[in-house]
């Protein structure tokens, strides 16, 4: 039996309904923002109750933009993980701020007890992420957040249908960004990005700045830039919207089985807590498992294909290296990434490839 991690093959099984929108929009030849894109961000506004998003080419793009629409540039520190994707520390360095790493704790969150050692008088923002589909702990956060003065701004990129007592990932934030990349749990075909805030200014501005400073054909009221999403783009996340609620609940279903079939391995794998008062998108399920590239190279050699998000924590990358850290500093992160493993759990896989994955991971540990 084959367990395949990439489902984008059997998610565009059928393309009939994408390419019948399309042909509409096509013959609207309304190619560059317009009602389209317009009917999305509203969906999307809708679906976590903010109210306004505004759409951009890619998630690393919607925290550049949350990121400087609060001015945060030149001279002015963000404090974030060192276990994420490039892109959340990326997009500090792009807009001219220095990144300031803190751990992770068990549940591979941002820890948020390290946040106020790292505040300095250069602290502008906070950036947590809700890694892996959960989400760190956000009341905690928004508190240490108002208390500092320092901006909170959700990396949700791998958020999207993921909460935290009722309220949606990126709504806890002054403004937040999402990713709508093919892994994501909603996506565009291709890259795309979404900001998310309740605030009017910041609204203006970012809608402004992603469409080149315009507020009319021929008048602009800033230098902006083209940061634009496709509308061919926005007719997918619009039909994707309608199914994502049921995408999720096959998540969780199959997360369940593999959290209960794995867990009296609980020497060899340490799973994070799952807490009740938040929903996981389970976009990656991921877990501390002993031997992990031993146990990675058994589960391909029986079909079963795995990731590690990721094997080197940013802080020892060599893109960090102007950076004043060190191996030994966020001991947690370290470890987690040398034995993280995540495991496939998307929407097409049924009870017969848990069981047989679950059955191949207690094989090997005997
Ligand atoms: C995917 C991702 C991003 C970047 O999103 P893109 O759309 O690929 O630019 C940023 N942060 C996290 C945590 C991500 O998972």
């Amino acid at each position: 039996m084959k367990v395949p991690y990439n489902y984008l093959p059997m998610q565009f099984a059928d393309v009939e309904r994408i390419i019948s929108e399309w042909r509409q929009l096509i013959s609207t030849t309304e190619f560059t923002l317009g009602p389209f894109v317009e009917r999305f961000e509203k969906q999307f506004s809708e679906y976590l109750g903010v109210k306004h998003c505004i759409s951009t080419n890619t998630g690393t793009d919607a925290l550049i933009l949350a990121l400087k629409s609060v001015g945060i540039g030149n001279g002015d520190e963000v404090i974030t993980v060192t276990n994420t994707f490039y892109a959340t520390v990326g997009a500090i360095v792009a807009t001219g701020a220095t990144p300031v790493f803190v751990d992770s704790d068990d549940r591979f969150q941002i820890d948020v007890d390290k946040i106020i050692p790292a505040v300095t008088n250069r602290t502008k923002a906070v950036i947590p992420v809700h890694w892996a589909g959960a989400s760190p702990d956000l009341d905690a956060l928004s508190t240490i957040c108002s208390e500092h003065n320092i901006y909170l701004i959700e990396d949700a990129c791998m958020g999207i249908g993921t909460s935290v007592s009722g309220k949606p990932a990126g709504t806890y934030s002054s403004v937040s960004g999402f990713s709508l990349h093919p892994l994501k749990s909603l996506h565009v075909m291709g890259d795309g990005g979404m900001t998310a805030t309740n605030d009017d200014d910041l609204a203006r501005w970012l809608k402004t700045y992603r469409n080149h400073g315009m507020v009319d054909r021929n008048h602009i009221t800033m230098w902006g830039i083209n940061n634009r999403l496709q509308p061919l783009q926005a007719v997918v996340a619009s039909i994707e919207l309608e199914s994502i609620d049921k995408t999720i609940r096959k998540r969780h279903k199959n997360a369940k089985i593999l959290d209960s079939g794995l867990s009296d391995l609980s020497d060899r794998i340490f799973l994070p807590e799952r807490k009740n008062s938040n929903v996981e998108n389970y976009s990656l399920y991921m877990g501390l498992f002993q031997e992990r590239d031993l146990l990675r190279a058994y589960l391909e050699h029986f079909d079963i294909e795995t990731k590690v998000h990721y094997p080197i924590p940013l802080h020892l990358q060599a893109a960090a290296s102007n950076l004043p850290y060190s191996k030994g500093d966020f001991p947690n992160s370290e470890k987690q990434a040398e034995e993280l493993l995540t495991l496939p759990v998307h929407q097409y896989l049924e009870e017969e490839h848990l069981h047989y994955m679950i059955n191949k991971i207690h094989d090997f540990y005997d």
